[in-house]
């Protein structure tokens, strides 16, 4: 049986304390984007597949070999979400956004991609995102990384490394494609199965490759950015005079081009050592997308990171949340008759919102038990209901840290608790 009780590789099953680890960095997400006018988002797990398709590109690795796709009763095709942006867009489009009109959002939750599983590469992980759609200006873009920067900052993850290169606009891109070409041309016996491929459909993904031996023909290559056009040249410059402004620490990567067709302009990408191998704590850059089912095409800049990736960097770093106890208050009632004066103390409790979280013990094992659960719950208070509190009508309120103990009739245990909680 256990097969069937475990999670599916590269899927995992989250309790607390990992879960509070979680709810921390949300937090803290929530808090900064915020901070930066960013309203949350919430987009569908599954959209059709075509949502994917027409945004992400044909050629990319992900529409053509990690979505997870299949068809509903009605024979559509439907995929659950890759990434995040290719929704966030079909819900901007379906919502309306008037021609100038900006619309700067933020996400988070589970993306699924059918990716061999290893360590930091999951097939459901999960991202936070933003998206900044609207707004055609580089300082916009300066301003996107410095505000995933200054998230990285808070969560206290130190010693990330930012890097930034430019695609250019679709106009610069066949003669770069031509260049790049002619220099992997002579090359390309040597190269990975993958970038033969590449070099027909997608020739920039060359740059990029991981296997050894593609990355050692990469680094000959020329650089983009030298060969842009002026305009994509001036934009890229004032990106990079923006980072300085705000004092983001960053570097030129000419071999960065991440692995979606949608960008244009800059691209990003932050990597922390503590990761191994799947060094990427966050990417993006900025886009262009034709919203869907519409002509309109609209220009955005975002970026999504790895939670898990977040949090194995927070974790390296021993930066931990706060732990909450299973329990604050813990309800002791080892005999039959204790059970319901246990059940109706704890509902009061909770329905005046004294005592934290309350647990009222319903198993009926001896007070050695139960107190040792208590403990273990690590609740800060014990409130007994033994033979004695049931003859007189009190409860035995004991206080977890130094063993103090005091006795309250059962109708002011309430009144009792809020007079010591202020
Ligand atoms: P991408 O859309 O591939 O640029 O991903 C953005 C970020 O999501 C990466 O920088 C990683 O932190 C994270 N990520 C992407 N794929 C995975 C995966 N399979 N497992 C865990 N995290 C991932």
């Amino acid at each position: 049986m256990s097969g069937l009780t475990e999670p599916l590789p590269g899927t995992s099953d989250l309790w607390e304390p990992e879960v509070a680890e979680w709810r921390d960095l949300e937090g803290i997400a929530r808090n900064v984007f915020n901070r930066y006018g960013y309203t949350e988002l919430r987009t569908p797990i599954m959209e059709r597949t075509e949502v994917f398709v027409r945004n992400l590109g044909n050629e990319t690795d992900v529409v053509q070999k990690e979505m997870y796709t299949f068809q509903d009763r009605g024979g559509r095709s439907l995929s659950l979400r890759p990434e995040g942006t290719a929704g966030v867009m079909r819900a901007i489009a379906n919502h309306g956004l008037n021609t100038g009109e900006e619309c700067r959002v933020f996400y988070m939750g589970p993306m699924f991609r059918g990716e061999r599983p290893a360590a930091g590469r999951r097939r459901q992980f999960h991202q936070v995102g933003c998206e900044a759609v609207g707004c055609n200006s580089p300082w916009m873009d300066a301003e996107t990384i410095a505000m995933l920067v200054h998230f990285l900052a808070e969560l206290g993850i130190t010693g990330a490394k930012v890097m930034v290169n430019s695609r250019g606009l679709p106009e610069d891109r066949p003669p770069i494609a031509a260049a790049l070409k002619e220099y992997f041309r002579p090359h390309l016996a040597e190269m990975c199965p993958d970038c033969q491929r590449r070099f027909e459909g997608n020739v920039w993904r060359m740059l990029d490759c991981k296997v050894p031996a593609c990355h050692e023909i990469a680094l000959g290559a020329p650089h983009i950015a030298d060969l842009l056009g002026e305009a994509s040249k001036d934009f890229f410059a004032k990106v990079c005079d923006g980072l300085k402004s705000l004092g983001v620490d960053f570097e030129v990567a000419p071999r960065l081009v991440r692995g979606l067709d949608y960008y244009v302009h800059t691209v990003f990408e932050i990597t922390h050592t503590a990761l191994g191998a799947q060094d990427a704590l966050a990417g993006g850059g900025r886009y262009q997308i034709t919203l869907p089912g519409t002509n309109t095409a609209i220009e955005g800049v975002g970026f999504a990171a790895g939670i898990e990736r977040l949090l194995m960097a927070r974790n390296a770093l021993g930066i931990k949340a706060e732990e909450q106890p299973a329990a604050d208050t813990y309800i002791i009632g080892p005999s039959a008759p204790a059970i319901p004066v246990a059940l109706q103390l704890a509902g009061e409790l909770r329905s005046k919102s004294l005592g934290g979280r309350v647990h009222a013990d319903f198993t009926g094992r001896s007070m050695k038990g139960q107190f040792r659960s208590a403990n273990k719950s690590g609740a800060k208070r014990v409130l007994v209901i033994g033979d004695d509190e049931l003859a007189n009508g009190t409860v035995t309120c004991k206080n977890m840290a130094d063993g103090s103990q005091t006795s309250v009739p059962r109708a002011e245990v309430a009144a009792w608790l809020e007079k010591i909680s202020n």
